[in-house]
């Protein structure tokens, strides 16, 4: 470990500060633990015993840690750090408050589960009173394949790194950051993972690092997302029967979805259910409209209310609005690719062609996939 504690001190001490001739205890199981450095290796702090129990058993004590570790961090970067500092004009204890030059910045490291309510009351507290925030997750909201509501709230969007998820583990006193998290139709979350020794060399990693998810996705792809569909229809599941039947009573067969439904690309991770089932009920109603022309903003109004009876997504309180843009663009994109919307000269006026084709079989529309 880098960071331990010093005998009858609370505060925590990295291991490049190691000063000879006083004790350090871990901060997590409080048994002594011994100084080691050498030429090949970072200067560290090791249990005399191999084993530290500790992290296991509750999340009040990482939380502890976690928050001592970020003040630590802050300080190396020269910033005045505070925990728990009350805060009387919104009654409210951040984990972390950081002054910076301009502003200060509100840490909130959160270890246990909260809800969607409470998380966009804190951070509308803080930012209404001109506070800066910024969440730092725990171990128990970590990212697998599928993305919960839980988590779905922290993340935030960085031009350089993509949508993205701080975590502290505070265990191994290491900053975890996902980053250019992407959803992709059936598939679920893909992402990068990166370990940093704290918050600097997060910070600079951020500052260099350049985008290159792919976002673009290939035939096989596409064809590979159709092939699992179809396979999901087989098993019993209230959403998906729901979707099913919503097409008959409609007079068109669920897996006979026109391809523009399908998106070509991956998209932000903001779903909670695949893109596809939007956009089979906005073809339906394009289908029946009666006008031969609709706006941009017409458009965008009937997006919004398949949107919300389908409940594709989940609420990203810090990025709703770019999430739900980019997936707007997207299905836009897609209509005018198969000619379903034409558009008119340069205004965002689209013509609507009426006949959409369906297919009777997923493996004819396969084989279309272009
Ligand atoms: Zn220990």
């Amino acid at each position: 470990m880098i960071y331990a504690k010093m005998e009858h001190h609370e505060e925590l001490v990295c291991a490049t500060d190691f000063k000879r001739g006083y004790n350090y205890f871990c901060p997590g199981c409080k048994e002594r633990v011994t100084f080691k450095n050498g030429p090949h290796k970072q200067a560290h702090f090791a249990h005399y015993k191999k084993t530290c129990h500790y992290f296991s058993e509750g999340e009040t004590d990482a939380h502890v840690i976690g928050k001592k570790l970020i003040k630590l961090w802050a300080e190396k970067r020269h910033k005045q750090a505070k925990i728990e500092e009350y805060l009387p004009e919104i009654k409210q204890r951040p984990d972390v408050l950081i002054n910076l030059r301009n502003s200060q910045l509100v840490v909130e490291y959160q270890c246990s589960p909260l809800s969607l309510d409470s998380f966009c009351k804190r951070t509308k507290g803080y930012k209404e009173h001109g506070y800066r925030i910024f969440w730092i997750i725990g171990k128990r909201h970590m990212l697998g394949q599928r993305l919960t509501q839980q988590q779905a709230m922290f993340i935030n969007f960085h031009k350089n790194i993509g949508y993205f998820l701080v975590y502290l583990d505070a265990e191994t006193q290491c900053l975890i950051l996902k980053y250019e998290i992407c959803f992709e139709n059936l598939y679920g979350l893909r992402y990068r993972t990166r370990i940093f020794a704290d918050a600097t060399a997060v910070m600079l990693f951020v500052k260099m690092n350049s985008r290159n998810e792919v976002l673009a996705l290939t035939r096989v792809e596409l064809a590979g997302q159709l092939t699992k569909l179809e396979k999901n229809c087989h098993y019993f599941n209230r959403y998906l029967k729901n979707q099913i039947d919503y097409c008959y009573e409609r007079r068109q067969l669920f897996m006979g979805f026109p391809l523009c439904c399908l998106s070509e690309v991956r998209l932000p991770p903001i779903y909670q259910h695949e893109d596809i089932f939007w956009r089979i009920r906005v073809i339906l109603e394009l289908q029946k409209m009666t006008a031969n022309s609709i706006t941009r903003s017409e458009i965008e109004v009937m997006f919004m209310k398949h949107q919300k009876i389908t409940k594709n997504f989940f609420e990203l309180p810090f990025v709703n609005r770019l999430g739900r843009k980019q997936v707007n663009d997207a299905c836009i994109k897609s209509l005018i690719k198969y000619r379903v919307l034409i558009p008119i000269d340069t205004t965002e006026n689209y013509q609507i062609c009426h006949k959409i084709e369906w297919a009777n079989d997923a493996a004819l529309k396969k084989e279309k996939l272009r």
